[in-house]
């Protein structure tokens, strides 16, 4: 007999529509490729691959280079298809089955959506009208409920905010269990976990090359954690999940550092651009520290999301989101893209 868990019947799945439109700001990627020559090097280390064999299974040259770039202990990387497969691993390691979930809404959707597919329950603690957390609320609940798990998304997506780092400090006093740092968009924001998840083995902080390493198509992710914590993840995970041919992406585009830093550096200037040109236009931002920025126009998200379409410019609409009616969240494009959305927008609301 067909039964499908009634978990994942009741889930909606993941909805992001991917329309062909000129110009797509609706999925946080980058607006700009990697460096031709990373490419270059890649095509060429091609050839290194023997195709017949398994490839390395603890990744150890990719982590390595990670060890080097972020200058922590090799065993303390755990690395993995996108982030997305690292948080799965953690969930599958430390929540599953009956255990308990803790996230903050607005948050990244995903960390619901994944913790429900691994069988825990998911306890919400809501953020503030402006999209902050009330300390003594997170105590409090947090508590109440003795999470395996807490996330922590910083900065956090959808709503581009950094809490403050004394955030973990509650946390931690808070609770027994593992704290997940998400720092997918680390590199935009204004501080990171990785100093404490190093001396710790009850935090840890999983990265990307979705975002700011231009490599949203490589499906790369990797986690810091303590060597224990990471020690766990290797049984979980299965085994050779990551191909030989990913392990050498993720190697060479470390080699290009530098150019990666220069492209975060033009989208933070065009975000802190796009991001008072909307205040011009009276719209209500969320002050972001990602590269992206939700906002509110004051008038129906759909129709806004619409007429946006309409002008060729695809946004996120966020509006059927747990606490979010009326937000749309855009994705920091190159220059002349997010010039195309500030117009758009402009006449979308001249419609009015
Ligand atoms: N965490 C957050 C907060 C994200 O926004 C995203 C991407 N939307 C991810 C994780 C997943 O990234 P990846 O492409 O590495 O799976």
């Amino acid at each position: 007999m067909l039964e499908v868990r009634p978990e994942i019947a009741a889930m909606p799945g993941y909805h992001s529509p991917q329309v062909d439109v000129p110009i797509r700001l609706n999925t946080n990627e980058s607006p700009f490729p990697p460096p031709q020559a990373f490419v270059n090097e890649f095509v060429d280390a091609l050839a290194s691959i023997s195709w017949n064999r398994y490839p390395n299974r603890t990744a150890d040259g990719l982590r390595a280079a990670l060890s080097a770039h972020h200058e922590v202990p090799a065993e303390s990387v755990f690395v993995a298809n996108g982030s997305n497969e690292v948080l799965q691993t953690l969930l599958l390691t430390f929540a599953g089955p009956g255990r308990r979930v803790v996230v903050f809404e607005p948050g990244y959707q995903m960390h619901v959506q994944i913790s429900k597919v691994v069988g825990s329950d998911v306890i919400v603690i809501d953020r503030n009208d402006d999209f902050t957390l009330d300390r003594d609320v997170v105590r409090s609940k947090l508590t109440e409920v003795d999470p395996h798990v807490v996330f922590v998304s910083s900065p956090n997506n959808p709503t581009g905010q950094c809490d403050d780092e004394e955030l973990l400090d509650v946390i931690l006093e808070s609770t027994s269990g593992l704290l997940v740092v998400d720092e997918a968009y680390a590199e935009f924001g204004t501080w990171s976990a990785i100093d404490r998840a190093l001396s710790s083995d009850r935090i840890v902080v999983s990265r990307t090359f979705s975002k700011t390493w231009s490599l949203a198509a490589l499906r790369l992710g990797y986690l810091i954690g303590s060597p224990t914590v990471v020690e766990h993840l290797w049984t979980a995970v299965l085994p050779y999940h990551l191909d030989a041919s990913k392990q050498l992406a993720g190697e060479i585009a470390l080699n290009y550092t530098d150019e990666m830093n220069d492209r975060v550096a033009r989208i933070i200037s065009e975000r802190d651009r796009v991001q008072t040109a909307l205040s011009a236009l009276g719209v209500r931002v969320s002050p972001s520290s990602a590269n992206f920025i939700l906002f509110s126009t004051g008038l129906d998200a759909d129709v806004v999301w619409q007429r946006l379409l309409d002008h060729g410019v695809l946004v996120r609409n966020c509006s059927s989101w747990p606490r979010l009616a009326g937000w749309l969240r855009l994705t920091i494009g190159s220059e002349d893209e997010n010039n195309a959305f500030l117009r758009g927008l402009e006449s979308a609301l001249e419609t009015e």
